[in-house]
């Protein structure tokens, strides 16, 4: 067994060899009755320079302050042991982040007289952390993209789709549909081959992806050599226009396409719709009605567009 005095050496040389960083605060002034010496290591301040709960805050992110001292205090107040996460000042102005874990000490009144606690380097967590939703993101995007031609894909489209349709919905607003098809695209891969079919087919995504202007406007892979263009906010005219643009865009391109039926270049056929949407209507009926416009564009000589006024 050790003496008392030994056993509070102990105690010491136990809290302060280890990486988390001990400290004190006495409730009634508000100041450090101790912190480890630990931390002037991991943040420069020497242990004298922590005197008040004012210089806890001041050395904390200004983003992080209000809500982590808020949440603190109101926690403290109601004698609840807690947690938080923030961003503390180095002496040299970088920051590292911290999870401070704290226990309310309460005197036999059930006051509280005391915090007590310790500091967690979790730097390295955060920034794992952060490398992990960064890659996630990136797999999310990568989910919803088109692999060959890098524009959004039938499954981002089918999503978009139903938000824009709710959207119009709701504000009574016109929403446009343009479906595009290659013309005599097999005759295009069976002249060519197939890896200049797959290169034909990023140029066309590009050429429609610059015919769109708007924010909103969504470009989408609807499947083989189909494109959908979604126009949230526009009108039959102006959908109209759009798809002339968008035509055009794939025309100017120039791809030679030797074994079309309808010209010595690339050309792709249109189907076009728009609607206000309403209690009976249905997303998938617009989608089949915005399809046989397009039937009707190739059954009329393809290179063309059907719908929305025409
Ligand atoms: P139409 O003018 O009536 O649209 O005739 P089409 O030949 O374009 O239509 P069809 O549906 O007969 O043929 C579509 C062709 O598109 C067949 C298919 O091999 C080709 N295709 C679909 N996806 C891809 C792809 O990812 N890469 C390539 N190279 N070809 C594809
Ligand atoms: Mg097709
Ligand atoms: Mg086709």
């Amino acid at each position: 067994m050790t003496s008392p005095d030994s056993d509070s050496a102990f105690y010491r040389t136990l809290l302060e060899s280890t990486r988390a960083i001990p400290w004190k605060i006495d409730w009634a002034t508000a100041t450090f009755a101790y912190i480890g010496p630990q931390i002037e290591e991991l943040l420069g301040w020497s242990p004298d320079s922590w005197k008040t709960v004012q210089d806890w805050a001041d050395r904390m992110h200004p983003e992080d302050r209000e809500k982590v001292v808020n949440f603190c205090v109101s926690q403290s107040q109601g004698g609840i042991d807690h947690e938080a996460d923030y961003r503390a000042l180095t002496r040299d102005g970088s920051y590292v982040w911290i999870r401070d874990v704290v226990h309310v000490v309460r005197g036999a009144d059930g006051a509280v007289q005391a915090l007590v606690g310790f500091m967690f380097d979790i730097t390295e967590r955060k920034r794992n952390e952060e490398r992990l939703m960064a890659l996630q993101h990136e797999l999310e995007d990568l989910s919803f993209r088109d692999g060959l031609t890098g524009v959004n894909n039938r499954r981002k489209f089918d999503a978009v789709l139903q938000r824009e349709w709710a959207d119009a919905r709701r504000a009574v607003q016109p929403l446009s549909l343009l479906m595009f098809d290659v013309d005599f695209f097999k005759a295009y891969n069976d002249h060519y081959g197939h890896v200049e079919g797959d290169d034909c087919l990023k140029r066309v995504a590009q050429a429609l992806a610059s015919a769109a202007h708007r924010p909103r406007d969504f470009v989408a892979r609807y499947g083989g050599e189909e494109f959908a263009l979604l126009l949230p906010a526009t009108d039959a005219p102006a959908a109209r226009a759009v798809a002339e643009r968008c035509r055009k865009a794939v025309f100017k391109a120039q791809i030679p396409h030797a074994a079309s039926g309808v010209a010595q270049i690339l050309t792709v056929s249109v189907g076009a719709g728009t609607i206000i949407p309403g209690a009976h209507d249905d997303p998938v009926r617009f989608l089949q009605e915005v399809d046989r416009h397009l039937y009707c564009a190739k059954h009329q000589g393809r290179n063309r567009i059907v719908g929305c006024g025409s």
